[in-house]
Order: C-alpha cells, then sequence, then structure tokens
C-alpha cells in the first residue's frame, strides 16, 4: 500500500516514461479498467459495489516504455496488470490488488505484411477486426476468428490460449504464432527465434502463450495468415442425440477430412437458443460442419462427411441452414442472446478425448443440474473446437433468480464452479479449453497440475522474484513478495 507522498512519487515517475496525458488517476478510468467480461466485476457493479481498481492506468506507447514502467513497479513492488481489450471472461485484467494497469491499445501498429511466406507482424494491441480487415484488402486472413474480435486484442488471443471458430482446420491462436517480443517482468526485452519450428533448444515461447500477464508483457507478436479460401462449405445437420453427433464428428477428425468447423448443440441448447437465434424448432443435437478451401477438394471432402452423417442417422438440413448460422455465428454472445444480468452464469467450458467426452457432459450436467437444483440452475452446452484425438465442451450454467446479497451470490457463483470443475477433472477433462485462468480458475491449479505445479511456481518465481506481474492470477502469487 503506497501513502501519498509515494503516490505523488510514482506518478511523477510513470509521468516522466509515457507522458502526461498517458497516465490517469481519475475515479472514471479506474473504475472502468476495473472490470473485464467476466461475471464477477459485473455482478459488483451491477450491485453497487466498487471492485478493486488500480491506482494508475497508464497507456505505454512502445515496448522500451513498457520495460521502463516494469523498472519501476520493480523498486516500488508494486502489481503490474496488462490490459488488452478488456474482452476476457476470466478476471484475468482485473487489478484484483491494485498497482499499474497497462493498457496496451496503443501499440496497434502493423509492421508487415508478408505475401511470399504468408505472416504478418503487429504490435500485440492491434485490435482483431481492425487486423482482419488489413489483411482482407489483400485477399488474406488471420484464421483465428474469436466472438470477441471486434472487442480482443492480439496480445489478448495469445496470453488466455483461445480458440476461434474454425479452429478445427486451423488450430487455436497459439497454433498459428511464430515469434513474438515479450518484455520481462525484470524489464529485459527478449524476442524468441524468427520461426516456431526448430531444434534449437526448448521452445521458450511457449511459456508466454497461457501466461495471461503473469510472466511479461507480450509487445509484438508474428502469426501465420492464409489466403481467402476459394469457397467455404456450411451444411446444417441434425442428429436425433449427441452419441450419434459425437461418433460423426470423431468419424470426420479421425479420417482427416480436415472440416473447417464442426459445432453440435446438445438438444437442450438446440431447443432454446439455436431456436431463438436462427428460429429453427427442432428437437435433438443440431450440427454445423463446414469445409473451405479449393472447390473441388472442399465438395468431396463435404461429400465424405455427408456420407459419415447419414450412415449415422442425421438429418441433412442443407446449406441454407448452415449459412444462416455463419451469418449469425457471433448472435449468440451478445445482446439479446448473450448471458447477461440479473442472471447467474459462468461458461465451464473443458475439452477431452474422444472416448470420455460424453461421459464428462453428462457427469457435469448431472452434478450441476442435481447439486443446485434448489436454485433451478439449468445446464446448456455444444462441442465446438474438435481435434484428431478429441473436442471441446463448450457448456455453461445458468440460474435465473441469484441471491441479492452480492456475498451470497459470489459465493453460489463460486461453489457452482467448483463442482463444475471437480467434476471436469474427475471424468478426464481439463480446467478449460480457451478462456484462460485468470481470477477465476486460479485456485484450481495445483488440483489440475498435481506435483507439476512446482515446475510453473519455480518458474514464476525465477523471472518475477517480486512478484509484480499480475498477482493472483493463473495460481499465482496474491502480490509483490508472495
Ligand atoms: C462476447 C465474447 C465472445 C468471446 N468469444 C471468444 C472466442 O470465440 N474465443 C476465445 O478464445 N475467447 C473468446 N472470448 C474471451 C476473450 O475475448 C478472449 O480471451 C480474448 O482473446 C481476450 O482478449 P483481450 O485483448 O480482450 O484480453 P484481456 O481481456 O484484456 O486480457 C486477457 C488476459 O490476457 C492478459 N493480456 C492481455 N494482453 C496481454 C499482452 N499483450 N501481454 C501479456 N498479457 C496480456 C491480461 O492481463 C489478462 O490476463 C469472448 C469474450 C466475449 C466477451
Amino acid at each position: 500500500m503506497l501513502n501519498d507522498f509515494q503516490g505523488d512519487m510514482l506518478w511523477s515517475e510513470i509521468e516522466e516514461v509515457v507522458g502526461q496525458k498517458n497516465v490517469s488517476t481519475l475515479a472514471a478510468d479506474r473504475l472502468v479498467y476495473s472490470t473485464d467480461w467476466s461475471w464477477i466485476p459485473q455482478m459488483w457493479l451491477d450491485r453497487g459495489i466498487q471492485p478493486p481498481a488500480a491506482d494508475f492506468v497508464v497507456h505505454p506507447g512502445s515496448a522500451q516504455e513498457i520495460s521502463a514502467i516494469l523498472k519501476i513497479a520493480n523498486s516500488y513492488r508494486i502489481p503490474v496488470v496488462p490490459w488488452g481489450g478488456g474482452s476476457g471472461t476470466q478476471g484475468g485484467a482485473i487489478p484484483t490488488y491494485g498497482g499499474i494497469l497497462l493498457d496496451l491499445k496503443r501499440l496497434n501498429d502493423i509492421i508487415e505484411i508478408n505475401e511470399d511466406s504468408l505472416y504478418v507482424t503487429a504490435q500485440a494491441g492491434v485490435n482483431g477486426s481492425q487486423l482482419e480487415w488489413a489483411l482482407n484488402e489483400k485477399n488474406l486472413t488471420l484464421p483465428h476468428y474469436p466472438a470477441s474480435a471486434n472487442c480482443a486484442t492480439l496480445g489478448g488471443y495469445l496470453a488466455p490460449r483461445g480458440s476461434g471458430t474454425i479452429s478445427t482446420k486451423y488450430g487455436k491462436a497459439e497454433d498459428l504464432v511464430m515469434s513474438m517480443e515479450v518484455v520481462l517482468p525484470d524489464s529485459t526485452i527478449i524476442r524468441t527465434p524468427p520461426v516456431p519450428s526448430h531444434a534449437a533448444g526448448p521452445d521458450f515461447m511457449r511459456l508466454f502463450l497461457g501466461s495471461e500477464g503473469t510472466l511479461g508483457v507480450i509487445t509484438e507478436v508474428t502469426m501465420q495468415i492464409e489466403r481467402l479460401p476459394e469457397v467455404r462449405l456450411l451444411r446444417a445437420m441434425l442428429f436425433k442425440d449427441i452419441t450419434t453427433g459425437l461418433e460423426a464428428g470423431r468419424r470426420m477428425m479421425v479420417q482427416r477430412l480436415n472440416p473447417l468447423v464442426i459445432r453440435m448443440y446438445d438438444p437442450s441448447s438446440t431447443g432454446s437458443l439455436v431456436k431463438e437465434v436462427l428460429g429453427y424448432e427442432l428437437q435433438g443435437a443440431y450440427m454445423i460442419i463446414g469445409f473451405d478451401g479449393w472447390e473441388e477438394i472442399a465438395l468431396a471432402q463435404e461429400k465424405r462427411a455427408l456420407a459419415i452423417c447419414k450412415e449415422l442417422g442425421a438429418q441433412d438440413l442443407g446449406r441454407e441452414a448452415g449459412e444462416r448460422w455463419w451469418n449469425h455465428r457471433y448472435d449468440f454472445y451478445y445482446p439479446p442472446w448473450g448471458l447477461h444480468l440479473p442472471y447467474l452464469y459462468g461458461t465451464v467450458e473443458t475439452i477431452s478425448v474422444f472416448d470420455k467426452i460424453e461421459q464428462l457432459y453428462h457427469a457435469k450436467k448431472e452434478a450441476l443440474e442435481k447439486t443446485f437444483e434448489d436454485w433451478d440452475l439449468s445446464y446448456i452446452g455444444h462441442f465446438s473446437h474438435w481435434f484428431p484425438w478429441g473436442a471441446s465442451l463448450y457448456d455453461r450454467f445458468i440460474v435465473k433468480d441469484p441471491p441479492q446479497d452480492p456475498h451470497e451470490a459470489l459465493k453460489l457463483h463460486n461453489r457452482i464452479w467448483a463442482v463444475a470443475v471437480r467434476t471436469s477433472l474427475k471424468n478426464g477433462g481439463m480446467l478449460n479449453e480457451h478462456h484462460g485462468i485468470g481470477l477465476k480458475l486460479s485456485r484450481f491449479m495445483r488440483a489440475q497440475y498435481g506435483p507439476a505445479w512446482q515446475l510453473l511456481e519455480t518458474i514464476k518465481h525465477a523471472i518475477d522474484p517480486h512478484g509484480i506481474m499480475n498477482p493472483g492470477k493463473v495460481g499465482f502469487g496474491r502480490g509483490p513478495g508472495d
């Protein structure tokens, strides 16, 4: 905790680095940067409680300025929290212990678009949609399509290891990274090797993927890009249940049909969300399949996928239904369809191998609906990111009438998450697939990793001995010195 004198001295030091207009202690700025997209701080604000706020909101303009800020933070032993777009759902960007909030949006230059080797180099604070529009002008694309592209940054794609709509073919954001510039907690600016595949020792670049600002600040990134495809073929299928749908998806993946997307809604979401957003009244498991690239190849892949679906008794709803989903694919997450207050809700997404994923779904549904029966909890899910070995389960709980008292509401929220997470871990699932850990899942990291957790703690202490970087997140420490 700083006294007024220390606060003024610190202000002067920060101002010297970034200039007066790029540092703020205004209550309004501190309030705005006290909540990301996660339920906890939004609920606090909704109930009239000020969430923890940063002491200083700082807008650096370069890696060198960030390095200088980290030097200052180390000498004062105060926390530093990187902030991309603030669209994270796990509370990763919330300044839980005050300190300096580093808003990275001024780092928004697109430095190079290379059309021969197909890569783009950009600063980490560039907005996802603005980067995409610049690529589209050259008939190119960054094939990471998260529903949050309008409000997220390139660094924010990577720091929590995000997945986009077409990850099944092109990989997660982390699979597209070629190299990065990172400012380490001790203020050293480093660059990872220029290519992602080599045999020059351990791949330390991957340390920063999933570190969510706890191991440094990503300032510049080179990502692989693609030419826009000749065709994109979308189609909707209806399975009688998730068992047959999961088997169809598994066959498409293990037979390497290279689908762009497979998204299967469970019967509950088919009967609710799909009906509300797309207007279809259906019973069963609604599945979207998609293929892209050269027309003759995409058509051949689609033909084989359709044969698999038919073998498993699916009804082909046709291309128009697939296109409709594609055109409305982000609507599911925004008003009026996205989950919102006053509900108590959470996306408890996870991932597992094919032989466990269905059991995992049923176990979570049963555990959550039974344990929180008195709260009339409802559980819905879809299977969205597929691999040759398994798939992710994007599942959610919703309590429409939670306690009004904010402390009671928070305790219920945390109890529901604990049941969801422990059921996932017990049934072969992970803490999550793409939203990251943040504040919300921090307390479960030891349960996830067991004795291996010590390895990550050792690395954290070695590179951030004063614990200044984003304390309380990703399972690491509660504040400087912890
Ligand atoms: C409507 C909606 C839809 C969404 N859909 C998707 C989706 O389809 N796929 C998906 O993966 N996620 C999705 N998300 C979650 C979220 O948007 C993503 O995780 C997004 O990539 C976060 O980016 P951001 O720039 O907003 O990061 P922030 O929320 O600002 O930060 C997230 C975490 O990363 C850290 N961080 C941010 N930038 C840096 C940096 N440069 N260096 C080091 N650490 C950094 C922060 O400290 C924080 O811990 C969605 C969110 C919303 C609100």
